[in-house]
This record gives C-alpha cells, structure tokens and sequence, in this order.
C-alpha cells in the first residue's frame, strides 16, 4: 500500500491521550493499521503523553480536569475486536468487528443517486460512516464544524488537498473547504468521523506539540 496522506500530530496526540470520539479512534486505529510511519509516530505520541502526565505538578491541575482526563481514558479503552474467520483484507482489523464480511454485503443507504452511506452501530458525539461514492460524482463542497478525518478503503478521490488513494487519510481541521471527486473506475469507498474539538484537546496539542517536534 502505497500512502501519501498521513494524521497531522495533533490528531495523534488526542488519540494518545484518549480524547478523540469513537468514531474518530476508530479512523486513525484503521490508518495505523496500514501505516507503519504513523504507527512509529504514535508510539513516540503515547510516551510523550505519557511522561506529561507524569511530570504534571498535581497541585497544577484541578480535580476535575484529572477526572475529565481519567473519565477519558476510560471511555476509548479501545475494545479487542473478534477476529472473523475469513477475513476480508479490504476490511482494516479495527473495523472487522462491525463489517464482519465484505463492504459489499453492507446494506447501503442512499442519499442521493451515486452517493450511499452505512452508519457505524453506536450514538456518540460527531458522525461515524461509511461513505459510498460513484466514479464521476463529487461530495458537495462543505466545511467542517470541528474535524473531520477520512480514511479511503477503496478507490480513490482528489481535492484541493491532492489524490487520495486506499490508507491515505485526509485529517482536515474547520478552516478547511473542500470538494472531493472520486476519480478511481470504481467507487470510492471512505470511514469518515467528524467531531466538535473538546477544549481539552486543543489545550493538550498545544501543551505538547513544541515538545514533540513532529
Ligand atoms: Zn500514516
């Protein structure tokens, strides 16, 4: 797999820190899945994060935002997903455990012709889904309210940003307008999540990103 899209560090910070919604955790689980430059980068995230936690002057931080931070890390402990037997390797591991078979068995819902989405099984915060897009047809342009991460499975689409192809991601922040056109002869299918940044996100990126360097 050939892949030129990576996470931005911040993303990789909150995932380290357990801050990302559900739905976000589980894109960038499905991107380090294919990616062994982000999955090298998420470790030095993690023990970034982790010595920050350590050398925090508890005196510094107010009970509840160690509570929000505990409550936190409980909330992503990232569940063991039940390996089918025959898996399809389309399929990133992360996500087996909710498309057990093929994205070709899934029952689409189509929005308008040409573009159809499948809902990831759980309510939380932002939107979970997959994203079904024929040749030809284009997204309507949009902003975000909040992040957005798309993580191409199949096919492919370009936009302002470049080509993305299966294992890139397009890790894109509110500032950012934009028109995907999928560009592939088959469909382009994406996971994509969408979230509100907690505050406390934005506080730890910017605690960390000097350190890291990234
Ligand atoms: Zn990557």
């Amino acid at each position: 797999m050939n892949i030129n899209h990576h996470l931005d560090e911040a993303t990789l910070l909150s995932y380290s820190a357990g801050s990302l919604s559900q739905g976000m955790a589980l894109v960038v689980a499905c991107h380090l899945a294919f990616c062994p430059e982000c999955q090298e980068r998420s470790r030095k995230a993690d023990s970034v994060g982790g010595a920050l936690l350590e050398s925090l002057d508890s005196e510094a931080v107010s009970a509840s935002m160690l509570d929000t931070i505990l409550m936190q890390l409980d909330d992503i402990e990232p569940e063991k997903p039940v390996e089918p037997v025959h898996a399809d390797p389309e399929v990133p591991a992360p996500l087996r455990a909710y498309i057990p078979g093929s994205f070709d068995d899934l029952e689409w819902k189509r929005i308008v012709p040409g573009v159809s989405y499948y809902d990831m099984p759980w309510q939380g915060r932002g939107v979970s889904r997959l994203l079904r897009i024929s040749p030809g047809k284009s997204m309507l342009p949009h902003t975000h309210d909040g992040n957005e991460l798309t993580l191409v499975l199949r096919g492919s689409f370009s936009d302002e940003m470049g080509r993305f192809g299966p294992g890139d991601i397009a890790d894109l922040d509110d500032q950012v307008e934009h028109q995907p056109l999928v560009d592939s002869q088959e469909d382009c299918i994406c996971l994509i999540a969408t979230d509100a940044p907690l505050r406390f996100t934005t506080l730890f990126g910017k605690l960390v990103q000097p350190i890291t360097g990234f």
